[in-house]
């Protein structure tokens, strides 16, 4: 049959059922899927050499013919053994395929290869292990190439992967170019479907490096305007005017139980100055862990509630939400204000549980000025009443949908609410204006002075035993411990594997006499509540996680972060679990542990030891993450780019320049009319 790009997987030669389940837990579900699943990276085969000139360890092909070819069991019979004799005119090697038996049906005596892998040395001679073979061919796919290395889930191969895309790779001629010519020609980019051809399965390594060019600028381009965007959106609508009520505000300060940093006051004023106008603000405020900027979104909230109007507060899980509810209780005590909290599973008005249906109301009526809850503030039922201004934390970006929804439960919909970001992930300034181009931005770099140094530690993997006798001392002590773990298995992205098998090792054979709990992103959310809550209250000394207790959380008892794996995290996020102790006055310590013993490792790791400055460890991290790093790209709350990368500084502040130049032009994009479908897309798809 004729392929299309729409054309199911299923369809193509070859693809049987088990194939396309396998490809569909990739999304790949068409042959235009196939062809835009970009490889991670790519190994360089192309280095054809003689079998005399072979050196240990460089990854090479040969051309050789077969001498003799065998396959047996090994001695202890648990593996098949596949040896070979291979020889050029320069000599001969052998070559050992392990459990691989399939090979001796598949190559027979005489024929002629190539075989690509790294030669190693065997009882002083030299041998091939496990080398990538492929008949000799003018178009090679596996071997004798640059070939293309994908990231991959159950149980497909690199090779059969690699079969399929280049069965469908004439089919990128059909893939229509959106980007306008004059902007190929302008920046010499290569046309999207020889980009595609070539990131598969490039020519040269010059020819690799136009096409993920492109390919990035694609991303990159369309995020930028995107941006801009929404922003002349944003700019032709009104909001509601926020009066500056400065006698209370003041009053209010003067109420807290210590006086705000020359920062938090700065940002707060930028911020009450910005509500007051009737155009809505789209800010970002930046501050580390404990920076305190709870206290400056207060002061926003008290403003508006002043003005009878209403603010809500969103954060990403129900404990942040309660957590932060009980700090603006506590902050508003002495006022009046109606304070409520509204999550999937918890409503409160004050400090009273209510039924859904009482919070619903308290909100329609305007009873509760401060609202603060998830995301079901704006998935529910729920109608606001005059509310001007909403508050998110830990999310980088609010949709433009999510603020339309927004808007339309304002009880106003001829006003827009003004929008506060915060976020804990320190973004060097540069970064920040070119990604998010659209949002003001204020830094709250002070820290309030009592805060404490965590002690900061490199341990190699040798000395566990001596953080856990540390461990096993400050549990006696009466206090709490973290430890997270990395993914292990890639497949299984919410580590929940890696996490399990730490917490059955640490509660029988480390621990066995500590209360274990573990948490992870698979458990449901009221899962995650109860075990977090237990652990605020206590009920177990040591908790085993992945990531998710990346983002705010406040146990101040809790004295010890240990990272397992910790290479394996980029330093702004290390940080930001460092983060999670450190909240009391009691000393706190954080150990990196590490089985890598590169230096690069070592520096990058010793950054934290040297430094508690978020931001200038961003800066680092920005540094030291080169193109190929394949662990340490964790970039939660930045856009998700399939190839651009954020290091990707150069082709950034070009996509950024294009799309405004573009936007003079035309600034509906009417006359791009591909663009302009291709920009809505990738607004959806941003969400
Ligand atoms: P984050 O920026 O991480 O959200 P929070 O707003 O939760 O930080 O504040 C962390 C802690 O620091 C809170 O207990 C808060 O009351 C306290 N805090 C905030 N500002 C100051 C200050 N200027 N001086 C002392 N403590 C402060
Ligand atoms: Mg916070």
């Amino acid at each position: 049959m004729t392929l299309d790009l729409s054309t199911p997987v299923s369809q193509i030669n070859r693809v049987g059922k088990t194939t396309s389940s396998r490809l569909k837990k990739l999304n790949i579900e068409t042959v235009y899927d196939l062809i835009f699943y970009y490889p991670f990276r790519w190994e360089d085969l192309s280095n054809v050499v003689s079998i005399f000139d072979l050196v240990p360890g460089d990854p090479v092909t040969i051309k050789c013919t077969i001498d003799s070819l065998s396959s047996r069991r090994s001695a202890n019979k648990r593996m098949n053994l596949t040896q070979a004799t291979v020889s050029d005119e320069t000599g001969s090697i052998q070559v050992i395929w392990f459990n691989q038996p399939y090979i001796a049906k598949t190559l027979s005596e005489g024929d002629v290869v190539y075989l690509s892998g790294k030669a190693d040395v065997n009882r002083g001679s030299l041998q091939f292990s496990n080398p990538t073979f492929e008949k000799v061919s003018l178009n090679t796919t596996n071997t004798a190439r640059i070939v293309p290395i994908y990231s991959l889930t159950s149980n497909l191969t690199q090779k059969q992967l690699r079969f399929l895309i280049k069965s469908v790779i004439a089919l990128t001629d059909r893939v229509e170019d959106f980007l306008p010519q004059e902007i190929v020609e302008k920046y010499n980019l290569l046309d999207l479907s020889n980009a595609l051809k070539q990131i598969h399965f490039p020519d040269s390594s010059e020819k690799l490096k136009q096409a993920a060019d492109r390919l990035k600028f694609n991303e990159l381009f369309l995020f930028q305007l995107q941006i801009l965007l929404s922003k002349a959106a944003l700019s032709d609508s009104k909001a509601l005017s926020i009066k500056f009520h400065e006698a209370q505000t003041k009053k209010f300060v003067e109420s807290l139980p210590f006086t705000l940093t020359a920062d938090q006051k700065k940002s707060a004023w930028t911020i009450i100055s910005d509500l007051e106008k009737d155009r809505p603000m789209n800010r970002l405020l930046e501050g580390d862990v404990g920076s305190g900027k709870t206290v400056v979104a207060s002061l926003a909230m008290l403003n508006t509630a002043l003005n009878g109007m209403q603010s809500v507060l969103m954060a990403p899980t129900e404990i942040l939400a309660s957590q932060h509810y009980k700090t603006v209780l506590e902050l508003f005590k002495d006022s009046d204000k109606n304070t409520c909290l509204f999550t999937r599973t918890q409503k409160f008005i004050n400090e009273e549980k209510v039924s859904k249906k009482k919070a619903l109301e308290a909100i329609k009526s305007g009873h509760c000025k401060i609202i603060i809850g998830t995301h079901a503030l704006i998935q529910d039922d729920i109608a606001f009443n005059n509310l001007a201004l909403s508050i998110i934390d830990e999310q980088h970006r609010f949709g433009v949908n999510q603020r339309k929804t927004l808007k339309e439960k304002s009880g106003d919909a001829s006003t827009v609410p003004h929008l506060l970001s915060m976020t804990a992930t320190p973004i060097p300034r540069s970064l920040a204006l070119a990604l998010y181009g659209d949002l003001d931005l204020s830094i709250l770099r002070e820290m309030p002075k009592e805060r404490k140094k965590i002690i900061t530690k490199v341990v190699d993997a040798s000395a566990r035993e001596d953080t856990y006798k540390f461990i096993r001392k400050e549990v006696k002590a009466g206090h709490q411990i973290f430890v997270v773990c990395p993914l292990v298995d890639p497949s299984d992205k919410l580590g929940v594997k890696s996490v399990t098998e730490e917490y059955d090792r640490l509660s029988k054979e480390v621990f066995p006499d500590l209360k274990i709990a573990m948490i992870h992103g698979k458990l449901k959310s009221s899962d995650k509540e109860n075990i977090m809550t237990d652990f605020l209250n206590k009920k177990s000394d040591l908790l085993v996680s992945t990531s998710v207790i990346e983002v705010g959380v406040n146990i101040p008892n809790a004295t010890v972060m240990m990272i397992e794996g910790s290479e394996r995290f980029g330093l702004a996020q290390l940080h930001q679990f460092r983060g999670r102790v450190g909240r009391s006055s009691f000393q706190s310590h954080c150990f990196l542990l590490s089985d890598n013993k590169s230096f690069r490792t070592k520096e990058r790791l010793n950054a934290l030891v040297d430094s508690q400055d978020g931001f200038e460890l961003a800066e680092k991290d920005l540094k030291f993450r080169g193109p190929g790093a394949i662990y340490g790209e964790v970039q939660s709350g930045y856009p998700e780019f399939k190839i651009a990368k954020l290091t990707d500084s150069e082709l950034i502040l070009q996509a950024k320049k294009t799309a405004q130049e573009i936007l003079e032009l035309s600034a509906d994009l009417s006359d791009y009319p591909e663009l302009k479908q291709k920009a809505n897309l990738a607004r959806a798809h941003l969400e």
